[in-house]
């Protein structure tokens, strides 16, 4: 089982529950998954986080062999929770206006969908979604 974090149009976030990603890939697809509150399937997935690096800041970790690709995301969202500014919903505006100059450059992270993320990708903003473990693994 998987869930997943999901918005409609509305901004009413629910979560959703999936067998496996397939699953909810094709729901997804043929429309199946309604908000609870008011009942849209025009519903997005939110990405749990994700963060853009403006400044250079020093290695997370180099002596990585032996472990697994789990633990390097555990330590990357630990990282980047200590070390970058969480600005939740706000993300892809202040990601937008850092990359832009229009504000003080530092590294931050919080929530955009998918939708939000590719557009900051074309932009050539460097935005990095950033997996969330803890789901990943139940
Ligand atoms: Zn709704």
């Amino acid at each position: 089982m998987i869930s997943f974090d999901l918005e409609c149009e509305k901004e009413h976030r629910f979560e959703g529950i999936f067998k496996d990603y397939q699953s909810f890939k094709a729901q997804m697809r043929q429309n199946l998954i309604a908000c609870p509150l008011c009942n849209s399937t025009n519903v997005k997935r939110l990405f749990s986080g994700c963060s853009i690096q403006a400044r250079p800041v020093s290695k997370i970790s180099k002596d990585g062999s032996s472990r697994t690709f789990f633990e390097l995301v555990k330590e990357l969202r630990a990282f980047v929770e200590n070390n970058f500014e969480n600005v939740g919903r706000e993300f892809p505006e202040i990601a937008r206006a850092i990359y832009y100059g229009t504000e003080e450059a530092r590294g931050i992270y919080g929530e955009s969908s998918l939708e939000e993320m590719k557009e900051l990708a074309e932009e050539g903003i460097p935005v990095l979604p950033l997996p969330d473990v803890e789901k990943l693994e139940n």
